[in-house]
């Protein structure tokens, strides 16, 4: 028991000294790939080693190469970061080491995730009959609600896709933005769907234009978004609603993985407005809730219909209706009990608090368009959210710019290609970014991208 107590006390100072050198760590590592190999690369180990021994060679050799993602300064992707009880609660997440498939593997486990996912349907403004999932990310989440949908429109075409499959199946119409995440080519593609071909055009930020959705009478999956990745511009969810609504089997999904979240802020809640129209929906909690990696959610309006493409009662499953047997939800079997983190997010920061991160982070993405305004920048997106998507007026330059920053370790953002020329991105989520973190940052612009 000394020796356990020893390396769980060693493994929370290593912790904690991650934490404290966060304001001087180049935000991207600077070891090289070469170096990275010579430290961990090595022949298969004949014996073990003591687990505290164990810790502090892994912790050592892997710190060269970590990316500074909890850093107030990392802008890339959409990426949040971890809120302390979130870390917190994800470390007796493996120490419980629940699994958290069925309730009699884990009654906590499987209570903490319907309270959890009762306060993720208020706070996102959902039906409250919804239905949930605790998923990986918002891929399996795509995955798990579009499962859903597949069932539901072919059921009411009269064919059972559970049991018969695909082949021979009627013919699912599944029309997308052009500017879609890519995890829904993914997810179609992994439920026999095929890449999409019903392809809607968008507007300068990337928005379905409604006047070109047409949904007939064929049965319908129509994939719309919350929160672009680059700009943060969300679908037009009335309209599409609508369209559904005289549209006889036709289902909307929307993933919302960042941008659902404006929904828990009254400020900013009217950019994903109708959005609760849909049929399901998708969203991350380890990006904007700052709960750690790996946590998605999947919400559904058709409780039956989410419960039929995945429950798999075999024999040896006890089943009970009073308990909510997580497998019946979710895509996986045995899995980590991932609502502990998302619980004690939650906990920790409250309705308000929520709403507060949502808005702070929204506020200093208008600070970053701003500044860079006058520092020569053309910002190419309307900053609703938190997303920035920017350039300078010289190709050479935005790459440049771009490049010095990345390579200086002050902050680090992705490029991207936006009308065909590079532009950088800047996504900010994470709850530790401070005012300090972002003048930081225009200051690496403004001595490392001179006009
Ligand atoms: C990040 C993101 C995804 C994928 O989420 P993962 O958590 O990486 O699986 C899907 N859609 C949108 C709009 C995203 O921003």
């Amino acid at each position: 028991m000394d020796d356990l107590r020893e390396l769980f006390e060693l493994t929370a100072a290593i912790a904690a000294d991650f934490y404290e050198t966060l304001p001087d760590r180049p935000v991207y590592p600077r070891a090289s790939v070469a170096e990275l190999q010579a430290a961990l690369s090595a022949p298969l180990p004949e014996h073990g080693l003591p687990a505290r021994t164990v810790i502090a060679e892994l912790a050592a050799a892997v710190d060269p190469g970590l990316v500074a993602e909890a850093s107030g300064r990392y802008f890339g992707f959409v990426v949040g970061g971890a809120l302390p009880a979130s870390i917190a609660a994800d470390w007796l997440t493996s120490t419980w080491d629940q699994n958290a498939g069925l309730f009699v593997l884990g009654p906590s486990a499987s209570i903490v995730e319907q309270a959890a996912g009762a306060w993720l349907i208020e706070l996102l403004g959902l039906p409250r009959h919804a239905s949930f999932g605790f998923v990986t990310g918002a891929q399996m989440a795509n995955f798990t609600a579009l499962a859903a949908a597949r069932h539901h429109v072919l059921a009411h075409a009269g064919w059972d896709v559970e049991r018969d499959g695909l082949q021979g199946a009627p013919k699912i119409r599944v029309v997308v933005g052009a500017k879609r995440h890519g995890t829904i080519d993914r997810a179609l593609r992994m439920l026999g769907l095929g890449a999409p071909t019903d392809i809607v055009p968008v507007d300068a930020e990337g928005r379905m234009l409604a006047g070109e959705l047409r949904i007939g009478d064929e049965p319908t999956i129509v994939c719309a978004q919350a929160g672009e990745v680059n700009t943060g511009a969300s679908d037009p969810f009335h309209a599409i609603a609508d369209a559904r609504d005289v549209a006889p089997n036709a289902w909307v999904h929307v993933d919302g993985a960042f941008g659902l979240w404006a929904a828990a802020t009254d400020s900013l809640r009217h950019h994903v407005d109708g959005a609760d129209r849909a049929d399901s929906w998708s969203t991350d909690a380890h990006k904007w809730l700052n709960v750690p990696y790996d946590s998605g959610l999947v919400f559904t309006a058709h409780p039956d219909s989410h419960s039929a493409a995945f429950s798999a009662r075999a024999a040896y499953l006890i089943v009970d209706d009073e308990k909510r047997e997580q497998l019946d939800w979710n895509p996986e079997h045995s899995r980590r009990a991932r609502g502990f983190t998302v619980y004690a997010a939650i906990r920790a920061l409250g309705r308000t608090g929520i709403a507060e991160l949502v808005e702070r982070t929204c506020a200093h993405a208008r600070t970053f368009a701003a500044r860079l305004e006058v520092m020569g920048a053309e910002v190419l997106n309307t900053v609703e959210l938190n997303q920035v998507l920017f350039r300078f007026t010289d190709d050479a330059r935005t790459e440049a710019a771009l490049a010095a920053v990345q390579a200086g370790g002050e902050a680090w953002m992705s490029g991207t290609v936006w009308d065909g020329r590079p532009a950088i991105r800047i996504s900010v989520s994470n709850w530790q970014t401070s005012d300090d973190d972002v003048e930081r940052t225009l200051a690496a612009f403004r001595e490392l991208a001179p006009a």
